[in-house]
Formats: C-alpha cells, sequence, structure tokens
C-alpha cells in the first residue's frame, strides 16, 4: 500500500508513504534541491529529519542530460532516500512555455529513477479569468493522461505518480481536476501553484482550494506546492496536505529574512535571536549580520531550517494529542489572514472525518469559533434529535462536574423534578440530555468561564439552532429553563412555543429556591 494512515486529527494525518527509495513520515515538509547550486548539504538536511527532498526535473534535463540518465537522480544530488522531482511546471509558470514536452519529461523522470513525479503542468497560478485558467486546467489534464500511457506502457519502476490538480481560486475547476486525476488512476495528488497566493498571504483562498480538492479526493496523500512559510503548514496540514515542498529556506536567507514561528523579519531589523537552534544559540544578531556573504546565507537558511522542522513536529505532536484545532487556532492569532482562513474550518464537513470520536484529553472551547470544532458539532446533532416521552423539561447550565449526572446540581434537581427531562445546556455543544451526558466530549471540555455571556444570536447560532429543534422534537408542555446570563441572552432572542414556560435567572442557590 502507498499510503498507510496511522493517526488523525481534523483532516491532518500523521502516516507513512511509500516510496522505491524507502518510506516516509507524514505529515513531511519537503525541501527542494536545486539539482546544479544547491548549497546547503543533503547531509544536512537528512541530519535534520527531512526524510525526502524534492528537485526539478526540467533543469535537471537542462543542466546534465544523459548523464542524469546513466547516474539516476539519486548519485546525481548525492541523497539515497526518497526524491521527488517536480517537472518543471513552475517554470512553464515564470518562464512561459518551456521546450520539452510532457511525454519526453514523464520519460526523463522515470529514467532518472525519480521516487516521487509529477507530469508536466500548466499552473494557473492566481489571478487569471476563469476562460484562461479553464484552459491551463485542461491542458494539465491532457499532460496528465499522455504521461499515465506512457508510463503504463513504458515503465516497469514502482514510482509514485501524482496528479497535478490546477484552477486555484475557481473552486469548480479545482473540483473538476481533481476528479478527472482520481479517475486516471493517479494515487496521489498536488495542488498546483499556490506561490503567488501565500506571497500576498491570501490563505482564505488557499484554504477554499484544499477544502475543495479533499472533499473531492479524501483517502489519496495530498501535496502543497510552493509552502515552506510556518503559518502556512499548520493550516496546510489540518486542512489534509500531507506533504509540501519549498525552497523557502533558502529563498528567505538571500532576502536577509529569518524565520520564527510566526512569520519572518529581516535579519538586521532583529534585536534578539529568541531561537534556540545550534546557530542562534552561539550567536549574536550584530555577529550574526556581519558575517561574509556566502556564509550569512548558509547560516541563516539552515536556521530556517530548524524553524521549519520545529513546526512541522510541533503540528504532528499536535494531531497526536488531539488538539490540532487549538494549535491552528493559536497560529491564527499570528495574522488576520490566517484567522480569516481559520474562520473557515466552520463549512468544511471533511475535517470531520478525521477527527476521532474520543481523545484522551479534554478539548477546549475558549471562544465562539470553536463551537464548530468537528467533536462538537457531531455531538449537537445527536443531542438535538434526542426524543423523549416526557412532557416535562429543566434546562440548567452545565455544571463543573462531569458528566452531568454525577453533579451535585442534578441529584438536587431530579429530587425535585422527578417527572421532568433534565438537560444541562452549553453554548458550544447546545442541549445535553443527562442520560447520554456522558458521550464525548459532553463530559471531557473545559470552558474559559461557565458562566458565558452572549450578545446576539449571531455568536452561537448553533445553540440558538439546537435548542430550536431540540424543543420542536419533543412537544413539551412545561418548560423550567435556570437562566444564566447567555440563556437570558438566547432565549431574549427566540420565541419559545410551550403551554407553560418559565425562565428562572440562575444564582448558586438557584435549586434551593425553585
Ligand atoms: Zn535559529
Amino acid at each position: 500500500m502507498l499510503f498507510e494512515v496511522r493517526y488523525s486529527d481534523l483532516a491532518g494525518r500523521i502516516g507513512k508513504i511509500k516510496t522505491p527509495s524507502g518510506t516516509f513520515e507524514t505529515p513531511a515538509f519537503i525541501p527542494v534541491i536545486h539539482p546544479v547550486t544547491q548549497s546547503v548539504d543533503v547531509e544536512f538536511l537528512k541530519k535534520l529529519g527531512f526524510e525526502a527532498v524534492i528537485t526539478n526535473a526540467y533543469i535537471t534535463l537542462k543542466q546534465y542530460g544523459e548523464t542524469a540518465r546513466e547516474k539516476g537522480i539519486h548519485k546525481l544530488i548525492n541523497f539515497d532516500g526518497p526524491i521527488m522531482t517536480d517537472s518543471g511546471g513552475y517554470q512553464v509558470l515564470e518562464y512561459g512555455a518551456i521546450e520539452a514536452k510532457p511525454s519526453f519529461i514523464a520519460q526523463f523522470e522515470n529514467d532518472i529513477q525519480s521516487d516521487i513525479c509529477v507530469p508536466l503542468d500548466k499552473p494557473t497560478g492566481y489571478g487569471l479569468s476563469y476562460e484562461v485558467a479553464e484552459r491551463y486546467v485542461n491542458e494539465t489534464i491532457r499532460n496528465s493522461q499522455e504521461t499515465l500511457n506512457l508510463i503504463k506502457s513504458n515503465s516497469n519502476r514502482n514510482s509514485v505518480w501524482v496528479g497535478p490538480v490546477q484552477g486555484a481560486e475557481h473552486l469548480d475547476l479545482v473540483k473538476r481536476s481533481a476528479g478527472l486525476l482520481d479517475a486516471m488512476g493517479y494515487e496521489m495528488m498536488a495542488l498546483g501553484s499556490p506561490v503567488q497566493l501565500l506571497e500576498s498571504y491570501e490563505f482564505a483562498i488557499l484554504a477554499d482550494m484544499i477544502g475543495t480538492l479533499k472533499s473531492t479526493v479524501m483517502s489519496k496523500p495530498i501535496h502543497l506546492f510552493g509552502a515552506g512559510h510556518p503559518l502556512t503548514i499548520p493550516l496546510a496540514v489540518a486542512l489534509g496536505c500531507d506533504t509540501f515542498d519549498s525552497a523557502s529556506y533558502m529563498l528567505y536567507a538571500r532576502d536577509d529574512r529569518y524565520m520564527h514561528p510566526n512569520g519572518t523579519s529581516r535579519l538586521d531589523k532583529l534585536v534578539y535571536l529568541a531561537c534556540q537552534c545550534p546557530i542562534c544559540i552561539n550567536m549574536k544578531v550584530k555577529e550574526f549580520v556581519s558575517l561574509e556573504h556566502d556564509e550569512k546565507i548558509d547560516k541563516l537558511a539552515k536556521h530556517n531550517l530548524y524553524v521549519l522542522r520545529s513546526e512541522v513536529l510541533s503540528v504532528k505532536q499536535a494531531i497526536m494529542e488531539g488538539r490540532l484545532w487549538e494549535y491552528v487556532g493559536q497560529k491564527a492569532r499570528a495574522h488576520p489572514k490566517l484567522m480569516e482562513a481559520f474562520k473557515l474550518f466552520m463549512n468544511y464537513k471533511h475535517l470531520e472525518d478525521g477527527t476521532p470520536f474520543f481523545k484522551k484529553k479534554a478539548i477546549f472551547f475558549i471562544e465562539s469559533i470553536d463551537q464548530y470544532r468537528p467533536e462538537a458539532s457531531r455531538l449537537r446533532r445527536i443531542f438535538s434529535s434526542f426524543k423523549t416521552n416526557k412532557k416535562k423539561i429543566v434546562l440548567f447550565p452545565d455544571t463543573q462536574v462531569s458528566p452531568f449526572y454525577s453533579s451535585q446540581e442534578y441529584h438536587k434537581l431530579s429530587r425535585k423534578f422527578s417527572d421532568y427531562l433534565i438537560c444541562a445546556y452549553n453554548p458550544f455543544i447546545g442541549i445535553i440530555p443527562t442520560e447520554i451526558s456522558d458521550i464525548y466530549p459532553a463530559a471531557h471540555n473545559l470552558i474559559s468561564t461557565k458562566r458565558f455571556t452572549y450578545n446576539n444570536s449571531n455568536d452561537y447560532p448553533t445553540f440558538v439552532s439546537s435548542l430550536q429543534k431540540f424543543l420542536s422534537c419533543n412537544f413539551f408542555d412545561d418548560v423550567i429553563i435556570v437562566a444564566d446570563d447567555f440563556m437570558q441572552g438566547v432565549v431574549s432572542d427566540m420565541q419559545i412555543i410551550s403551554k407553560k414556560i418559565e425562565i428562572i435567572k440562575y444564582s448558586d442557590d438557584i435549586i434551593e429556591r425553585l
């Protein structure tokens, strides 16, 4: 099997991809190696734990031609692990059409023994009209079919062929492109040319592109081209990208840009080096800035690689702990454009598929966006369709003690209201019927304050609609709502239809006074 998933959270997956030169763990950052002018040693990349690298087949062809065929790409760049080759699509984007034909490039990638190969594509970039983007997509699809026909009839090497998904911000093109490549039999998908999007921090458009691709092709591994910014990595992984490549470590270094967990800064504008990598720990800013040109670029590139390594490991650890939502949320606060993308997570149904039904740790509910985390949506669906024969109901704020049925409040209420259905409520997960109040995460969540406030129904629309659904599924003759500040806001905004409704303001001794 090409791809084996071991753990997942949201659409992020810890898995393994198998190639002819060995397997590597995902999510993986795949550093770009320049086949001719690479200055950071590949041994260094290996030492940092980058198990796979990517290089450009087109430049390799131009520079080495027949020698590359004889030696193979592994000897040529001195790396014995999995090597991915980009066909040269990026060169198409930068310099217009290139000379080589799709089948010629594909045959070359096969001949140099690339492990993960991309057919010659025509990147849509960003900002093209629909008609032009569609033409590029069609051309890429034709190339991809031609490539696959050639490889099927001509190769006995077990390389992974990757379908290049184009279409950019035209999401229906992304969807069509992904569907066709999937049906052709490509084992892995790659989302093309987001470089311009990323340079302008258009994370929301990127998020929609990944979301569209991922909901079209669920299980195959997904590569994202050109994503090497510390803020892009958690976003891309959470939405379903398994691998991503970039030359950012080097490009930023040449531009004097120093990566940190939340972005980049110009090296000469820094006062302190907060990074703990072996380069920064041994130097002050002044020394770093005054290094000789090539040495400075080399050290800066290596520092940048340490930052990328740390970012990927942090994301993986977050997947293992079931805290990817929290992690992306933290990152989102580093840039308004990333927050904009994070807010779109509420629309992505596919995030539920990878989120475990049970986690070892309690999940955190901090602010209104957290009502959309998959664990909460899933639970609200179960709770709001709960049916009972009881005709009377008491709604009570969720307690500190979980599950609700083990709380003192519940025991006191059940003595006073023995023929009532007793439910807790929680702004993030809605109405919680006591009988099933131990379903994850009803009893496994932490709220920043239990007495939540409510400004208007736009803040917690999921709560309002699940309360409405719950009440309309069951026809209660008698409704008692013990309302905290949050619930008082909710009921003042909505109409509840029942024979008898009592809304009582919450206080610490409320049960005694009922
Ligand atoms: Zn450093």
